[in-house]
């Protein structure tokens, strides 16, 4: 059987060196030998474990400010309620779970999933359990109405392109093949026109990253919003501003290296939040931490409603939970949101301009 490996091995010996965003896209997306095309990598048994599958309280908060930044712009009907990258569909069915109380809400909505893996699909479709989901491989297929939309660790998955600072130019870091093995190498220097704003602020042999799909569909959900209305929260790790490689592979929830099992570990980048500010034509939030998102939409009020039922190894669950998403040491910090809107409505609950 052809392994990945093969595979990039006989695509690089074809054509020639690839970009790492080649490399990443097939190593995440093949058809049939992609890690997210082949498999349900989340969870505890799985290779990472993320902020939905933690606690019930990550969707159930977000639920409520979507559902409030709905109610802020008149409740438009109908509306789209779209997230990209669902992985089990677990946030999903949370923040469905949380809104069913909202007058109005459900009857007006839309549901579409963004999902390129087939097997997640039918994760998703268990998980939310409703006859009326929409999938789309992309999202420029949604239609043209007001757009609700959420985004958990997807933009981390999306391919990059690496370079390293050479004088006035940039040496792009690609995949070669050397005897045999897949390895890193440089390619020659050139003027990157995307990269003519990180000349003030890098030197001699920096590495910066650029994410051109991130920054197409940061533009795409934008455009909506502004035009339909509507409000996005995008959630992953990463800064405003991104320098050095923060390229990182994960396997059973160890970081390994990013060419030691192509197709068989997760691969992300760091998502740099000013590439998807700069790229939307609506109105964007200050980037806000993770924990002080969830905290200001009181997550603390909601632990406590939840402790007030449990005992034991549960209440010990929950307030590790509660610390695992919020604490500054834990995902509190290095997870960030940063929410559209559009220029003539107020933020979504919990971010502010
Ligand atoms: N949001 C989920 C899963 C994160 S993993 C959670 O927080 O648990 C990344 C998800 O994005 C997976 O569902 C993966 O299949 C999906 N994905 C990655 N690249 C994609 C792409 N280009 N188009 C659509 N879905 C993609």
């Amino acid at each position: 059987m052809t392994t990945m490996r093969d595979h990039l091995l006989n695509r690089i010996a074809a054509t020639g060196p690839i970009t790492l965003a080649d490399y990443m896209a097939d190593c995440l997306l093949h058809p049939t030998l992609g890690y997210y095309t082949t498999r349900d990598p989340l969870g505890a048994a799985g290779d990472f474990t993320t902020a939905p599958e933690i606690s019930q309280m990550f969707g159930e908060l977000i639920g409520l400010s979507l559902a409030q930044a709905w109610i802020d712009q008149g409740q438009p009907a109908p509306f789209l309620l779209a997230e990209a990258g669902p992985g089990r569909g677990t946030l999903m069915a949370d923040i469905l779970r949380a809104t069913r109380a909202v007058p109005g809400f459900h009857a007006a909505m839309q549901l579409h999933l963004i999902e390129a893996s087939p097997v997640l699909r039918v994760k998703q479709h268990d998980t939310i359990a409703r006859s009326d989901i929409t999938w789309l491989d992309s999202i420029d297929a949604l239609p043209d109405m007001p757009l609700f939309f959420v985004a958990n660790e997807f933009f981390d998955a999306l391919p990059i392109r690496q370079f390293v600072r050479d004088g006035a130019g940039w040496r792009e870091k690609r995949v070669v093949a050397d005897d045999g093995k897949l390895a890193f190498a440089l390619g020659g220097a050139a003027p990157v026109a995307a990269l003519s704003h990180r000349v003030a602020d890098t030197k001699d042999s920096d590495l910066v990253e650029i994410c051109p799909a991130a920054a197409g569909l940061a533009a795409e959900i934008g455009q909506r919003i502004e035009t339909h209305g509507g409000a996005a929260l995008i959630f992953d790790y990463g800064d405003w501003r991104s320098l050095g490689d923060t390229l990182q592979a994960v396997q059973t929830h160890e970081t390994i290296g990013p060419l030691d099992a192509p197709g068989n570990s997760d691969l992300t980048a760091h998502v740099d939040f000013e590439a998807l500010a700069t790229a939307t034509p609506s109105a964007y939030t200050r980037l806000t931490a993770q924990g002080v998102f969830l905290e200001r939409l009181g997550i603390t009020a909601r632990a406590q409603a939840l402790a007030s039922k449990l005992a034991g190894k549960d209440l010990e669950n929950l307030i590790a939970a509660h610390r695992r998403l919020t604490h500054p040491q834990e995902m509190g910090t290095l997870f960030k949101v940063i929410g559209f809107y559009p220029k003539s409505q107020t933020p979504p609950p919990g971010l502010d301009s």
